[in-house]
């Protein structure tokens, strides 16, 4: 499953010129089948992802040992527990992005300034309570956060978020950093007027058939 490896790098590597994340900071995993045995491949820990080969990427079973030669991703615990929680995962990316890790470290949900808040899932985006990194109190405040949703603020950390597929998962990315920018700029103007429950209701409503009925996303293989 080299491909499955290389696809993994190839869009770890996309992080850094889309502004989600510099040197070895976060991590991002797949749901995959290798060798007949279901699970997750995720990147190594500590590593620089332009270094990365397909040998240092670590195949995990749930609730099994990792494999590889290199020690998984210190946060394997919220990507175990997200794919065991949310059978829709397929894919998990968790960033130090410059606007969420900001706003992360206010320890506040932000509330329906923009409809696309409900792009991901409800009426506000949740900031899970703080634990220290790489910790299953971590993964639990996270999960908590998630219920719902497939995107969250980690407290004094940065963000979570899970979608179908590895470009699913990054376009999301890509769209929450961007609305955190947008609620950090529009609170420096004062605070922003919000959308109330009615309307976001409306807007949930809609994005149940958003975009093109059956067809993948742009940019998105069906693998
Ligand atoms: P890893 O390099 O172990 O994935 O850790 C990075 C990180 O973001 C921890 O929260
Ligand atoms: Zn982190």
């Amino acid at each position: 499953m080299i491909e499955a490896r290389q696809k993994l790098i190839d869009t770890a590597r996309r992080m850094a010129p889309a502004n989600l994340n510099r040197g070895a900071a976060g991590n991002l995993s797949a749901r995959v089948r290798e060798n007949g045995e279901d699970g997750y491949l995720i990147t190594p820990s500590g590593m620089d992802y332009d270094s990365l080969t397909p040998e240092d990427i670590v195949f995990m079973r749930p609730g099994g040992a990792p494999a590889g030669r290199r020690k998984p991703s210190s946060e394997w615990r919220f990507h175990h527990d997200v794919y065991l929680g949310r059978p829709e995962a397929g894919a998990i990316l968790h960033a130090h992005s410059p606007f969420a890790s900001s706003l992360a470290c206010l320890r506040r949900d932000i509330p329906p300034f923009h409809y696309m808040i409900a792009r991901f899932g409800g009426d506000t985006i949740r900031c899970a309570e703080y634990a220290t990194f790489g910790t299953q109190a971590l993964s639990d405040n996270a999960l908590a956060a998630l219920r719902g949703r497939c995107a969250c603020l980690l407290a004094n950390h940065g963000l979570l978020a899970f979608g179908r597929t590895l470009e699913h998962v990054f376009s999301l990315a890509v769209e929450f950093e961007a609305l955190c920018e947008q609620y950090w700029r529009a609170c420096q103007l004062g605070p922003p007027a919000l959308l109330s429950a009615d309307e976001m209701r409306t807007v949930l409503a809609k994005f149940a058939d958003y975009g093109q009925p059956g067809r993948q996303e742009s940019g998105e293989s069906a693998a």
